[in-house]
């Protein structure tokens, strides 16, 4: 039997990071994993219930009530919460505008950083996220940092919007969220956005989809065999 690797690949918003995990599980035959979707998901819960996010003691008591996992549906992983398909929910920008702020709770990132050790403990993993490569898989065999400028990144944001969801979210809103995440996911206290000295950076201003996904492919590939 072939040895199988962990994959991290970290990195800003918007930066190629899903698509090309997503493409790299399926080549290698691995799992693929959005951290950003569990995040999204126990946003959607705290809107869902009118959850007040400064009231700690309020947020510690809900966590317990939230289970979020990710199923097939058809050829594709769906993120549900509760049992509730919640995939083009999560999505939206109402979401998005308050990510990070949920996410940068400390009680928020214990529980689901916890349920992701487990989902890579066995290995045969492509992970994607912020925090993947520095806590939620430190010895992962490959890990990536991926960048790209915020102009192409914000251009790429709108055109996946307008393709899940039909409207035309404007530029320059679409740039400021990504900004606005940006700042807050990389200057956290806990576990900020960094590139980790072991990681791979990939600007991808400038590379197509089907370059990202065949560079981690192809390293992978490597790594399995010992050659890398
Ligand atoms: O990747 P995506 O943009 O969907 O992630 C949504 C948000 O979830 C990020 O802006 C970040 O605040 C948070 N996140 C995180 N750690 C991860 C993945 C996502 O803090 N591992």
């Amino acid at each position: 039997m072939t040895r199988k690797i962990n994959i991290a690949i970290d990195g800003y918003s918007a930066c190629g990071k899903s698509s090309t995990a997503k493409q790299v599980a399926k080549k290698l035959d691995y799992i693929y994993i959005d951290t950003g979707a569990m995040y999204r998901a126990v946003t959607l819960y705290f809107q869902q219930h009118l959850i007040d996010v400064d009231n700690l003691e309020e947020i510690e008591n809900s966590l317990p009530q939230i289970k979020v996992d990710f199923r097939k549906v058809g050829d594709v992983h769906h993120t549900f919460l509760n049992d509730v398909d919640v995939e083009s929910e999560i999505r939206q920008p109402l979401i998005a505008a308050v990510v990070s702020e949920v996410a940068a709770m400390s009680n928020v990132r214990k529980k689901l950083v916890q349920q992701q050790k487990i989902m890579a403990a066995k290995k045969g993993v492509v992970m994607e996220g912020r925090d993947i490569g520095s806590v939620v898989i430190p010895d992962a065999e490959l890990k990536y940092f991926m960048t790209a400028d915020l102009d192409v990144r914000t251009k790429r944001r709108q055109e996946e919007l307008r393709k899940d969801t039909g409207r035309l979210f404007p530029l320059e809103e679409l740039k400021a969220n990504l900004r606005h995440r940006d700042k807050i996911d990389s200057t956290r206290e806990d576990s900020p956005l960094t590139k980790v000295p072991d990681a791979i950076e990939i600007d991808t201003t400038h590379l197509t989809l089907e370059k990202q996904i065949n560079l981690i492919y192809d390293n992978a590939l490597e790594k399995i065999e010992g050659k890398l």
